[in-house]
C-alpha cells in the first residue's frame, strides 16, 4: 500500500507546514517516498541543529569533530557523529497539493487560488461552491469570518482540512461540508483523487481527457502519468492502450504473457513487443515514456512468465 502511506505523508506534511527530518521518516513513509515524486522535495535545514541520528528525540547542535566530521550533542544521548543527510529534510510542494486537489474536485482553472492568508486558500468553485482548504480546522472554528468571506449568498461551502486528533461527523454547522483530507482524497497515479462519499455520484471528471482516473491511467487507457516522468502524460500508442487495459482488467492477479495477449486482442505473445522503441522513435518522449512505463508499472516473475499491476490490486481494494 505505497500510495496510501504516500498519501499519509502528504498529509503530515501538510498538517505540519513544516519540512521534516528525512531521517525521522518512519519505514514506511521512506519507502513511501519515491512514488511522490516531485510532490515532496527535499530542502537543507538549519545546519547547525540536527534531530539527534541516534534517539530522534533531541535536536541538538551540531559542532565539528576536529577531523573533519561533525558530531551533535545530544542532551540524552551525548556525543553522536551526524552524517551528511541526517541535515536533510523533505518538504511538501504545496503548490502542487493545491493544484492537484483542484483537479481532483474538477475546479475549473479559470478562477486562480486566493490565499486568505495563515494557511488557509480558495481553492475555486466545485459544482458552484466555493472551496477552501485550510491547514486548520481550529483555525475556521476560532475565526468564522473566512467562511463568509467566500459565502456566496448564503449557499453551501466546501471546507477541506487535515483531520484534527477529536473530531467526528460534521464539525461544522448546516452549509458547511468538510471534506477530511486524509479520508477523502487519495494519491493515486502522481496525482489526487477524490473519494466522492458512497450513494452520492462522484465528481465529473475533469475535462482534461489526460487526467489519471484509474490508477495512473486515463479514462480511456490512452494516457498514463507517472511523478517521476518529466514530460508530463505520456501518449500510449493502441496497441500499449490496449495492453495496459487488459492487464488492469487482471486487477493484479499474475496471468502468463499469452492470456493477457489474448484479453488484448493482440497477434504476439510478448509483452514488451509493443513497448519497444523503434530506432525511428528514438526522439520521441512518447515512446521512451510507455516504455517506462511500462517497467514501472508491471512487474513480472520471468521464470514462471507471468506478468501483473500491482497499481490495478489497488483499485480493487478501493
Ligand atoms: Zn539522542
Amino acid at each position: 500500500m505505497a500510495t496510501h502511506d504516500a498519501w499519509a505523508l502528504v498529509c503530515r506534511l501538510f498538517a505540519g507546514g513544516t519540512p521534516i527530518l528525512r531521517a525521522a521518516l518512519s519505514p514506511r513513509e521512506s519507502a513511501a517516498l519515491p512514488a511522490l515524486g516531485q510532490a515532496v522535495k527535499p530542502t537543507a535545514l538549519d545546519q547547525r541543529f540536527v534531530l539527534c541520528p541516534y534517539c530522534h528525540q533531541h535536536r541538538a547542535q551540531v559542532w565539528g569533530d576536529g577531523r573533519g566530521g561533525r558530531t551533535c550533542h545530544c542532551p540524552e544521548c551525548g556525543p553522536v557523529a551526524v552524517a551528511a543527510d541526517d541535515a536533510v529534510a523533505l518538504r511538501l510542494d504545496e503548490d502542487w497539493l493545491r493544484r492537484k486537489l483542484r483537479l481532483a474536485l474538477s475546479i475549473e482553472s479559470r478562477d486562480g487560488i486566493d490565499a486568505l492568508g495563515d494557511g488557509v486558500w480558495r481553492l475555486g468553485d466545485s459544482r458552484r461552491s466555493p472551496v477552501l482548504l485550510a491547514r486548520d480546522l481550529i483555525r475556521l472554528w476560532r475565526e468564522p469570518a473566512l467562511l463568509e468571506r467566500v459565502r456566496v449568498a448564503g449557499g453551501p461551502i466546501r471546507v477541506i482540512t487535515p483531520k484534527p486528533r477529536e473530531t467526528h461527523g460534521a464539525p461544522f454547522g448546516p452549509g458547511v461540508e468538510w471534506l477530511a483530507l486524509e479520508d477523502r482524497f487519495a494519491f493515486y497515479g502522481g496525482g489526487i483523487s477524490f473519494i466522492a462519499p458512497t450513494g452520492e455520484p462522484p465528481a465529473a471528471q475533469a475535462s482534461d481527457p489526460r487526467t489519471p482516473v484509474k490508477g495512473p491511467f486515463s479514462a480511456d487507457f490512452r494516457w498514463v502519468t507517472l511523478p517521476d516522468w518529466p514530460d508530463g502524460p505520456i501518449r500510449l500508442t493502441d496497441g500499449q492502450t490496449k495492453v495496459f487495459k487488459s492487464l488492469w482488467s487482471l486487477k493484479g492477479e499474475p496471468a502468463t504473457a499469452e492470456r493477457i495477449m489474448q484479453r488484448a486482442g493482440l497477434d504476439s505473445d510478448k509483452l514488451v513487443d509493443v513497448f519497444k522503441v523503434k530506432a525511428r522513435d528514438k526522439h520521441k518522449a512518447d515512446a521512451a515514456g510507455a516504455k517506462h512505463a511500462y517497467d514501472t508499472l508491471v512487474s513480472k516473475r520471468r521464470r514462471e512468465g507471468l506478468y501483473w499491476m500491482p497499481c490495478s490490486d489497488e483499485h480493487a481494494e478501493q
